[in-house]
């Protein structure tokens, strides 16, 4: 039964959507979400309904922006992660969606990408949509145009050459921040914005409870939204099977994004990631257990080289979401943003002494 009222939503959105906006087709969650053993749960959150988005010119979905569109009703949540994948963390992920038959957006790193292809295939064999969120987490804002053009692709080649077929041309701003030449880069290359509506706050706590009252609060009084966590802090992954039992049990209802064409990528990127990946294997295939986190193989995001520029562009204010973001280097699982290899300090938490998994590179500033 629950199949057949959820095509009847489906349908009845697709008359409301459609018929006013090009930009979005909705389709039978049947096409897009596998059947499986919890098909026709009602038990489980599962996927209400599938909307996809052509991102053909750009696009801005949900957030704040003066030309964003929202695509969700009263009652829908999008449920999206960015900065990973990070095994520990998006493995657990993975599992609690599974759980629920639901479907979540997964924003990642080139870099993360890069330390972990397998586990880039594993989120996107879930049937989970996989987007970029630049290559090394930089403020767009505070880098030229040129460097953040180089962010963009070096992830969405990256990631794609990880995934092993093109990622969507989702994109989410780190720190939620944008200037209008990125913007207006992004649809050149006829990539979406995917902005959000309701933060987790899961980078200021490290209270499961907290972040899953984050969200719904936020969604009480908001009643529907993308919603952003992060796939890089157990705290967010421990709350996940609590938090979507609470949004089942509310009746809120997950909209599944997925993108009506994968990204097209630039060739001298994409023939830097694969490079950058092979690399990777045969670190890993040398000696496993060091290459896997602390030798890093890259000096520098894949990609042609740059002419440094100044920063270029206008600041764009995303309301609360906004945080002013000192640049500074970030280590990433064994390297820092000027390549030069760093040791991790966990090693007695990779021995099985107290683990100290959660203090995530990118968690002190995001
Ligand atoms: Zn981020």
């Amino acid at each position: 039964m629950r199949h057949v009222s959820v095509y009847i939503l489906a349908v009845a959105s697709l008359l409301a959507l459609a018929s006013r906006d090009p930009v979005v087709a909705e389709i039978e969650p049947g096409a897009a979400v596998k059947a499986d053993a919890c098909d026709g749960d009602s038990t489980k959150l599962g996927v209400s309904r599938v909307v996809e988005i052509d991102t053909t010119g750009g696009v801005e979905v949900g957030g704040e922006g003066a030309s964003a569109k929202h695509l969700l009703n009263d009652g829908e949540v999008v449920l999206t992660f960015d900065d990973g994948p990070m095994k520990s963390v998006t493995r657990p992920i993975l599992k609690a969606l599974a759980d629920q038959c639901t479907k979540a957006t997964f924003f990642m790193v080139g870099q993360m990408a890069l330390a972990d292809p397998d586990l880039v295939k594993e989120v996107a064999a879930a049937g989970h949509t996989v987007g970029t969120h630049t290559w090394s987490h930089k403020n767009i804002h505070a880098i030229s145009l040129q460097k953040a053009q180089q962010e963009i692709e070096a992830a969405v080649s990256t990631v794609s050459k990880a995934k092993g077929t093109p990622v969507a041309p989702f994109f989410r701003f780190p720190y939620l921040n944008a200037t209008k030449q990125t913007e207006a880069y992004l649809k050149s290359r006829n990539i979406g914005a995917i902005w959000i509506d309701i933060d987790s706050k899961d980078y200021r706590t490290r209270s499961p409870k907290v972040v899953e009252q984050n969200i719904l609060s936020q969604l009480s009084r908001q009643k529907k939204g993308i919603i952003l966590m992060h796939d890089i802090h157990s705290w967010t992954a421990a709350q996940l099977a609590d938090l979507l039992k609470e949004l089942h049990d509310r009746n809120y209802k997950v909209v599944h994004f997925v993108p009506k064409t994968s990204v097209e990528t630039l060739a001298s990127y994409d023939a830097a990631a694969e490079k950058a990946l092979a690399a990777k294997a045969a670190a890993k295939a040398a000696n496993p257990i060091v290459s896997r986190s602390i030798v890093w193989p890259m000096a520098s995001a894949p990609g042609p080289e740059l002419a440094s520029t100044s920063p270029t562009g206008t600041r764009r204010k995303t309301g609360v979401h906004y945080r002013k973001v000192a640049t500074k280097p970030t280590i990433v699982d064994g390297v820092s943003d000027d390549g030069a290899p760093v040791k991790v300090p966990e090693t007695k938490a990779r021995k099985g002494t107290k683990a100290k998994q959660d203090t995530s590179p990118w968690s002190i500033f995001n």
